[in-house]
């Protein structure tokens, strides 16, 4: 009777499939405990009016939080009426224990559906219980737990208050770890309240608890810097945000955590993609790239695949960003992954808008706009919108330019994005002002003022107050001159050359208009020199794009012809528009000139200045724009500390050697690695260990020849390439090498080194099999002892 009426109970909630097991787990323990004594409850009579307990008496209390357990996500009510019977049946047995867990349970349960003064309840006898039986670890584990679930549930302030409390108490125990959870706990808790300042205080009070070598720890630690950098993220300081990423990824990589690196190395190349660094942006993607392909993770693959192509737009290499994305977009289609096949239609509409083909780029966000509403995030969708709207303003389309611009500003609006909005309303401001609706024109740029301003944007405060200077000029001169002048200075604080230009334009318009001769003059000379400026930073940007693209591709040839036909058009171009703005200026002053004849001479003094000022600048700019281009070479190839190749230059030349394998009758190749490294920078400090390196790697320059390559090949690992060398010479470099590094100190500190060495005798195929068998080599040098070499199939004979 009793059982069927448990399975009535179990059946009439909802179960997904894969809990089918379970219940079987369930009614077994149904069936054993009605097998077992337990079937006549003995003892004291179940209270009659809880009829949750009788209702599943069968079970252990045990049983019933277990399955309580395994509820707690899919059914949260079934979830605690189980707890609750648990805890009941408990009690009633005096199963200490259980009634415990049971209500550390329910705590979390509790505040889970936003029942926190049950969480409380529960929360406050499990500490007790715990604490009557002096168990202060389990004490300090439940507090955690419960501040967690407190944060996830947005009660900070609860959170706060239990991880203060306890926190003395952890330090006191002596725990560190748990008391870098607790810290990371209440970190998190300001980080989600957007107190990044404190957050980042919390974290970095974490870190110093981290300090074991267990991975756990290392875990920990990576996460923490994870945190840090997300923090600072938001503080838009991307360079502490890049550096704690750097961070994470460096214990990811002790932990030799393939996915973890790849993430870690993804966050990097995003980073460094925002604020500019487009090169390591795209040699952190392409790594994390590599790293993917092995993983077997679709969605992680494609959206790597997605910001790889990202990155190539940036820096200008159209061509293969379209092939990357194109890459992510078929991955998504097999996955039928409707929102991220959206974001990939909006970057290639990126493209061709950037390509200057406006068709194109419009029908990839109709694309975007056609996929099925409900499956795409509402922020894609609105961007389509906008973007689409802001091609057909340009085309002069206006009224499509204001539906679609209109469609933009309603999602925005409804999901609350703020500055989006501010920026939609500035392009319907001036969808409304090509259309001469001054009116409706005002409004939209009242609105993105009120919101710029709200989320403290400068940028776009900036415009929107020269736009409404302009329209209340007509009407208004002193007002409009007013509404320009809080542009400008806005502009200015954050050197915002383009909105600077405009405000000195319509100032001089303004100033122009109402008589005020010499304050136009004054700023038509300050608006030559910003178009000066803004052309000099255009040009500098496009340098700087066309190399990166032609580093990225690595083809030096191509590299120099086209730095000599850029630096030709480039003086080309700002000769000509140099002309055309002094033609357009001086028009422009001849104009006012008539008026007033006496500032002719002055006139001519600053335009003649202007243009000596101008091929001064040219000249300069050339000659700093030479400078970098060797710098960018050498650090593009290099390893900063050592001056070794990097990584890249070791496989890039490993694998030009191999295509042409059949002629290479010897090649041999060393891995080396420093003995004990860590135990330097324990001892003496990283800086001293960054010395050692430099030595290490010094030694290993001066001893190798002009066709060998020496490249740090990790932390303190260093890889040779010997083309032409057969083992024997290899084995006597190594030796050799081995030899001096043992004798030599660096700033007082001596070393050893332990290398493994390969060559083609070792029928090495690839150069992975190379280093495969190199590394085994290593490791054997280690093994035996360090400060040794070891040839690969030495190596073999010795482990059989
Ligand atoms: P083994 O003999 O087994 O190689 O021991 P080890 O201590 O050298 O090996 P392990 O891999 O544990 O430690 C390598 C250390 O190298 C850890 C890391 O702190 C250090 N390291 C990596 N890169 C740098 C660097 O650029 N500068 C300094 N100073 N240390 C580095
Ligand atoms: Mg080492
Ligand atoms: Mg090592």
């Amino acid at each position: 009777m009793m059982l069927k009426y448990c399975l009535a109970q179990i059946c009439s909630v909802r179960l997904p499939v894969r809990y089918f097991g379970l219940v079987f787990i369930v009614l077994s323990g149904v069936m054993s405990a009605g097998a077992s004594a337990k079937q006549e409850p003995t003892g004291e009579p179940i209270s009659a009016n809880d009829a949750t307990f009788s209702k599943w008496q069968q079970f252990t209390a045990a049983e019933l939080l277990h399955q309580a357990r395994l509820f707690k996500d899919t059914n949260q009510p079934l979830s605690a009426e189980l707890a609750r019977s648990a805890l009941l049946s408990a009690e009633h047995n005096n199963e200490q224990s259980i009634v415990v867990q049971s209500h550390a349970f329910l705590a979390s349960l509790a505040v889970k559906s936003n029942e926190t003064e049950q969480g409380q309840y529960h929360f406050d006898q499990a500490f007790e219980l715990y604490g009557r039986a002096s168990e202060t670890a389990k004490q300090i584990t439940l507090s955690l737990d419960y501040a967690n679930a407190l944060v996830s549930a947005k009660y900070y302030q609860q959170a706060e208050t239990i991880i203060d409390d306890v926190l003395p108490l952890v330090q006191e125990h002596g725990e560190p770890y748990l008391s870098a959870l607790l810290l990371s706990a209440k970190g998190l808790s300001y980080h989600k309240q957007k107190r990044f300042d404190q957050a980042i205080v919390e974290f970095t009070k974490a870190v110093n608890y981290l300090t074991g070598k267990s991975d756990k720890i290392k875990q920990q630690l990576a996460v923490t810097f994870h945190n840090i950098a997300q923090s600072y993220k938001h503080l838009k300081d991307a360079p502490r945000a890049i550096s704690f990423y750097q961070k994470a990824l460096d214990v990811q990589t002790s932990r030799h955590d393939q996915p973890a690196i790849a993430k870690a190395l993804k966050n990097i190349a995003m980073a460094e993609n925002k604020r500019g660094g487009y090169l390591v942006a795209l040699d952190h993607a392409l790594h994390s790239l590599e790293i993917q392909k092995t993983l077997n993770n679709t969605a992680n693959y494609a959206e790597l695949l997605l910001l790889t192509g990202i990155i190539y737009r940036q820096i200008g290499d159209f061509e293969k960003s379209l092939s990357y994305i194109q890459k992510a977009e078929t991955l998504y289609e097999q996955d039928d992954d409707i929102a991220h096949l959206a974001e990939a239609s909006n970057q290639t509409g990126l493209i061709y808008s950037s390509l200057k083909q406006f068709d194109n780029s419009r029908s990839f966000y109709l694309h975007t706009i056609e996929l099925p509403e409900d499956r795409v995030k509402p922020e894609t969708r609105a961007a389509a919108y906008r973007e689409i709207g802001v091609i057909d303003y340009e085309a002069g389309r206006y009224d499509v330019a204001l539906v679609m611009a209109s469609k933009s500003d309603a999602i925005y609006r409804s999901i609350n994005a703020t500055l989006k909005t501010a920026q939609v309303d500035l392009l319907l401001g001036k969808i409304q002002l090509a259309q001469q609706n001054n009116t409706l024109a005002t409004h939209h740029f009242q609105q993105s003022l009120v919101l710029a301003t709200q989320v403290n944007n400068i940028e776009l405060q900036a415009q929107a107050f020269n736009y409404l200077g302009r329209i209340m000029i007509s009407k208004d001169v002193e007002g409009g001159i007013e509404l320009l002048k809080r542009g400008l200075k806005l502009a200015e604080q954050a050197d915002l050359k383009i909105d600077q230009l405009m405000s000195y334009e319509w100032l001089k318009q303004a100033e122009k208009q109402r008589g005020n001769t010499i304050q136009a003059l004054n700023f038509a000379e300050q608006e030559i020199a910003m178009a000066l400026a803004i052309h000099q930073e255009r040009e500098a940007a496009e340098l700087m794009r066309a190399k990166a693209k032609l580093d990225s591709h690595k083809m030096e040839l191509e590299l120099t012809a086209l730095q000599e036909k850029i630096k030709l058009d480039g003086l080309k171009l700002a000769q000509k528009n140099n002309e055309i703005e002094i033609v357009r200026q001086s028009s422009q002053i001849a104009e006012l000139e008539l008026t007033k004849e006496r500032y002719f001479n002055l006139l001519l003094v600053v335009l003649l200045a202007m243009s000596l000022i101008t091929a001064l600048l040219i000249y300069r700019r050339f000659a700093a724009a030479r400078v970098r281009h060797k710098e960018l070479d050498f650090l593009a190839a290099h390893d900063p500390l050592t001056g070794c190749f990097n990584r890249r230059i070791l496989f890039d030349r490993m694998n030009k050697d191999f295509e042409g394998l059949e002629y290479i009758q010897e090649y041999s190749i060393i891995l080396a690695d420093i003995d004990l490294f860590k135990d330097v920078n324990d001892t003496y400090g990283h800086s001293v260990g960054d010395i050692v390196l430099r030595g290490v790697a010094d030694i290993m320059q001066v001893n190798t020849r002009k066709i060998d390559t020496v490249a740090r090949f990790g932390g303190e690992e260093f890889c040779i390439i010997l083309p032409g060398a057969g083992e024997k010479q290899a084995v006597r470099l190594a030796e050799d090498m081995r030899r001096k590094i043992e004798t030599c100190r660096f700033n007082d500190v001596s070393v050893t080194c332990s290398f493994g060495v390969t060559s083609l005798q070792d029928h090495n195929q690839t150069p992975s099999d190379l280093i495969d068998k190199a590394d085994y080599a290593l490791y054997q040098s280690k093994k035996q002892g360090r400060n040794q070499v070891t040839v690969w199939h030495q190596a073999i004979e010795e482990t059989g």
